[in-house]
């Protein structure tokens, strides 16, 4: 099931949404700020009902 996730980037502060299917569990990758297109690490955590537990920026 997608759950989109609300992110601040951490290079320039504007948050966005991003899209995430939850059905694969928790994950850690790395997504482009949609606003200024510079990559950040992303740690999501999803419970075992599917929703997701917290979405935090990794900051390289
Ligand atoms: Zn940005």
């Amino acid at each position: 099931m997608n759950e989109a996730l609300r992110l601040e980037c951490p290079h320039c502060g504007e948050t966005f949404l991003l899209a995430f299917d939850t059905s694969e569990g928790s994950a850690e990758f790395t997504v482009d700020c949609e606003v200024c297109c510079r990559p950040m690490q992303l740690s999501v955590r999803v419970d075992d009902d599917g929703q997701i537990e917290s979405a935090e920026v990794v900051e390289e």
